[in-house]
């Protein structure tokens, strides 16, 4: 009998809902075609164009139904002239981060044949890493509570024993999936600035303990502006990485300028119950409303949302869905005449979904 999954979606602002369409077709396309699961989307308000209306950016209705679903499904949100009276942008997918204690911000660097990537890669090397940004704190402890005053403004990052313990264990289970799967050679590089300040050197400690427990696995350490130099001279030489919310919120956007752009980065926020897959991308709201929004982020970040729950649930067919629509974008990325501007095309956000489906079904 066929396994039945709630979907939180939310559609977000700008480009969104834009880019939600295609991808909920898609997955429609392909939960119907299995028996071994079904896919139910249900869609709820929240984002800076609510905002606007009502005066509420994250509804508790919004919030306790996507507590309920079996995963959310969350498009960019956020409109750069909507803001809250202390002028910090309307951001429901960091409260939603917090709520649910979605510490573990997955973020895949991946770069296939079809990826317009600004490097050269060598000969038999292949950039194929997955950068994990803690979501719930870090220098984000402090996100809107911030003490500014004429002469001075204070943030306080916070690092903490129970959410970095987890956030290694995370980061060193990926490790092994990944390499029980073939693709990297088991390393975490815990990525941290320890030389300059003690809460990082206290960040480092928690991941060594946690490395002590994995002796078929590599750990070691990189400071952050070491990895960001890397990143560009040699990044396949990376597995996972894992750091601090705000090192990880530059390096990740670092990441999706290495895959060719923001339209093609997905993500994933993963806690131990619950977990939201959305576009590395904001809103782009320069370009909203003209139908040539590049899905294929939105796609990708779908994507993830199978393999994550075919993996929870084990339902073999999902993982294989969530793989073969990777596939299918891999395929579409070759043929230069059916990519969205931002790539260099002329093809339509409609026109990338059948694409997709045409790859897919081939
Ligand atoms: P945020 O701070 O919310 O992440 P941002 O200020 O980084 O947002 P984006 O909304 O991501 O900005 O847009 C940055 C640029 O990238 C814009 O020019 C936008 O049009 C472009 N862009 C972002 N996502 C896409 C996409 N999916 N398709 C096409 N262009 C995009």
């Amino acid at each position: 009998m066929a396994r039945a999954f709630q979907i939180a979606v939310f559609e977000g602002d700008g480009i969104g809902p834009e880019i939600m369409t295609p991808t909920l077709h898609i997955l429609t396309q392909l939960s119907t075609a299995r028996a071994d699961y079904s896919l139910d989307f249900v869609t709820h308000p929240a984002g800076a164009a609510h905002y606007s209306k009502t005066g509420e950016s994250l509804p508790a209705t919004s919030l306790e139904a996507a507590g309920a679903a079996d995963a959310i499904l969350l498009s960019a949100m956020g409109l750069p002239d909507v803001r809250y009276e202390d002028g910090t942008e309307i951001s429901p997918q960091i409260d939603l981060r917090k709520a649910f204690n979605l510490f573990a911000g997955v973020r895949p660097v991946r770069v296939g044949p079809g990826h317009p990537t600004p490097l050269k890669i060598p000969e038999g090397r292949a950039i194929d890493f997955v950068l994990i940004r803690e979501s719930t704190e870090g220098l984000f402890h402090t996100q809107g509570r911030g003490e500014v005053s004429a002469d001075e403004a204070r943030e306080t990052l916070l690092i903490t024993r129970k959410v970095s313990e987890k956030l290694f264990q995370f980061a060193f289970q990926l490790a092994q999936d990944r390499k029980n799967r073939g693709v990297g050679q088991g390393r975490v590089t815990c990525v941290d600035k320890a030389n300059v300040f003690r809460a990082f050197a206290y960040f480092r400690g928690l991941f060594d303990v946690e490395a002590a427990k994995h002796p078929g696995l590599n750990a070691d350490h990189a400071y952050v502006d070491a990895t960001a130099l890397w990143m560009v001279q040699k990044p396949w030489d990376f597995d996972v990485l894992v750091t601090e919310n705000m090192f990880g919120d530059i390096l990740s956007d670092l990441g999706a300028g290495l895959m060719g752009g923001l339209g093609l980065a997905p993500s994933a926020d993963i806690g131990l119950n619950q977990a939201v897959f959305q576009p590395c991308h904001g809103s782009a709201p320069d370009i909203a409303g003209e139908g040539k929004a590049n899905p294929i982020a939105m796609i990708l970040s779908a994507a993830m949302m199978l393999e994550w729950l075919g993996t929870r649930h084990d339902v073999p067919a999902m993982i294989e869905d969530g793989q073969r629509l990777r596939d299918a974008v891999e395929t579409v990325l070759l043929q230069s005449d059916q990519l969205t501007p931002d790539l260099g095309g002329g093809n339509t956000t409609a026109g990338i979904e059948q694409a997709v489906l045409a790859a897919l079904y081939a």
